[in-house]
């Protein structure tokens, strides 16, 4: 499910506006309650006033605790709608958090591989995790800290109003001078924020790759420079906290004084007021107590504003990443393909790179036949990996035409075609959990018993039983570490659950032990068995038994035959065939 066209049209805030659509009725409660709060807290000092003058002068005690107890009551109100609020207010920003979370975690699924050559997954982590973090923050807090502390500044400056108005003037007079302190340095803390995002970049980016070099540091005897690097990362990064921290003082104790003076400034004119007998001593305190609740606001709707900047920056890159499409999508009228037989026409294509301005493949043409083995084998380099990707569709030709079973890829389903294709990559991944769970990767829905049968079939059985945990041991991180071999093993189990008609096998270049080599050969012989099979073949055991060689060597297919074929023509195969004998004898 993409969200691309309604991306693509709507504004930034329409688009964010949007996400709060479907938890309505939460965000309404969220709203009604918040406004509750604003009632409580506007109306207890006004109240209290009324309480004071009317009651108490005239001796109506019995009404007066009346009137306390019902302010009670109001505050036993506001702490449920305070709870309200946070709880609820907060499970619909985690609600929000998860749809886009999931939105942009499918989007990224159907982005095709060309966006992924052109973007680092470091930055892709960084904007799913990072950016989604300042999103979710004014998500949850954002509506209702708007609207609390409109309402309260609005409500509080009219009751001001009514109370006296010169005074009330005179604190709205101030207003401006808070705002322009308060952009003038949020401005400078702001600045100052990025600052030390970026050095914390910068330390990440030193942690990440002096983590993943740390072999070849150690290697190279090289721990002291790396220390060096990471050191100098972590200064910057003190030096520009320091900056941040600065501001932050340098606005706090502003902020404090402006209050204070405020403070004063009211009680002097209200007592001048006092004075001239135009205020009692009633109305001033009630005053004052309605300049705490309006200058609260005030302080919270600027950070509000910061909170806002940071917020819409990251939700600006979502959208920006959410409206990339995918360069490879189905065709609105793309057919299913089911029933295959398993033959593949590579029809006269060319293909390059977006990044290159060099074709890779130029006017290449094979048939594959259903059934056959193919062995793809040339310079590294020269394009086999390339070819193979257009087959699923991972990469459409520049020019030219994939047939499989004579229909055109690009006018199939992409997921009925990919169904049809089993691939075993040279590096393959394998996602953290228990083996067994990678197996089942293959077809999810597959027995213990169809695993274990896989598991046979391709070898990797024994290797399993002397895991710790058998099946159930985990691999990875938290696990047992599989050698490439053992993980080939386990790519192929796979392919035998899923059971396609087409193969691609690239096989891995890395030296193998003899055993593990036979025993992988063993498994992509059986695996081969009646189905269309291109194998991207380094050993000489796996070219052997293929019915077909071709040579790509960096523009096209420079040889092609068998293997006998190829020997007697003495070119290019016979060439990489010595080179490769020398070696392995
Ligand atoms: P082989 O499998 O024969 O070693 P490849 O098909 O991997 O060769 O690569 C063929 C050429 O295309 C190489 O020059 C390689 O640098 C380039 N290439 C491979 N993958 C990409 C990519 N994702 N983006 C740009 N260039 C690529």
């Amino acid at each position: 499910m993409t969200h691309t066209k309604d991306f693509k049209s709507r504004g930034y805030l329409r688009i964010f506006a949007s996400y709060y659509k479907p938890h309505w009725k939460l965000f309404l409660l969220d709203m009604v309650c918040a406004l509750c709060i604003c009632l409580v807290d506007l109306l207890f000092p006004m109240v209290s006033r009324a309480a004071m003058q009317d009651l108490l002068p005239n001796k109506l005690y019995t009404a007066f605790f009346a009137v306390m107890a019902a302010l009670a009551l109001a505050y036993v109100l506001k702490g449920v709608f305070y709870f309200i609020v946070t709880y609820w207010g907060h499970l619909l920003g985690v609600r929000m958090e998860a749809d886009i979370r999931r939105d942009l975690f499918t989007h990224m699924q159907d982005l095709s591989f060309a966006f992924y050559d052109k973007n680092r997954t470091g930055q892709l982590m960084s904007r799913v995790t990072g950016d989604l973090f300042e999103i979710t923050e004014l998500a949850h807090h954002g509506p209702e800290d708007l609207f609390i502390s409109s309402v309260t500044i609005l409500g509080a400056f009219g009751i001001m109003l009514t109370i006296r108005w010169q005074l009330a003037l005179v604190v709205f007079a101030v207003i401006p001078i808070f705002i322009l302190f308060t952009s003038l340095t949020r401005k400078k803390m702001m600045k100052a924020s990025i600052e030390v995002k970026a050095k914390l970049a910068g330390i990440n980016g030193e942690v990440e790759s002096s983590i993943s070099g740390m072999r070849t540091a150690k290697a190279f005897a090289n721990e002291d420079a790396e220390s060096a690097k990471f050191n100098a990362a972590n200064d910057q990064f003190r030096g520009a906290k320091r900056g941040y921290y600065r501001v932050m003082a340098f606005y706090q104790s502003g902020m404090e004084f402006f209050m204070g003076i405020l403070s004063v400034v009211v009680i002097a004119f209200g007592g001048f007021l006092i004075m001239k007998e135009q205020m009692d001593f009633i109305d001033l305190t009630t005053f004052a107590l309605y300049v705490t609740t309006f200058i609260t606001p005030i302080r919270k709707l600027s950070a509000f504003v910061e909170q806002f900047m940071q917020g819409m920056a990251g939700f600006k890159r979502f959208v920006e990443l959410m409206r990339v499409e995918p360069d490879i999508q189905d065709a609105p009228d793309a057919r299913e393909l089911t029933g295959v037989k398993g033959d593949i026409l590579v029809d006269d294509v060319t293909f390059r790179y977006e990044s290159s301005p060099e074709p890779v493949l130029e006017h290449v043409t094979l048939h594959v036949s259903p059934g056959e083995t193919v062995a793809v084998v040339g310079p590294s380099g020269g394009g086999k990996s390339t070819l193979c990707q257009l087959i699923p569709r991972f990469y459409d030709a520049t020019q030219g035409r994939i047939l499989v079973d004579g229909q055109d890829v690009r006018e199939l389903k992409q997921h009925s075609l990919r169904a049809q294709i089993g691939i075993v990559q040279q590096d393959v991944f394998l996602f953290a959990g228990t083996i067994y769970d990678n197996i089942r990767y293959g077809r999810p829905d597959a027995t213990e018993a169809e695993i274990v049968e896989a598991a046979k079939r391709a070898e990797i059985y024994d290797d399993i039983m002397e895991m710790p945990n058998g099946f159930q041991t985990q691999v990875g991180e938290r696990g047992v570490m599989l050698s490439g071999g053992q993980k080939q093993r386990v790519s192929i189990a796979r392919i035998f659950l899923k059971n396609p008609p087409i193969l691609i096998l690239d096989e891995a270049t890395s030296a193998l032990d003899s055993v593990t080599e036979a025993r992988i050969q063993s498994a992509f012989d059986a695996l081969a068995v009646g189905r269309t099979t291109l194998i991207i073949a380094h050993r000489l055991s796996t070219i052997r038994s293929a019915h077909r060689i071709i040579v790509i060597d960096g523009c096209g297919i420079a040889e092609e035959g068998t293997h006998q074929q190829l020997m007697e023509r003495n070119g290019e195969y016979a060439k990489l065939y010595q080179a490769q004998k020398s070696v392995s004898v």
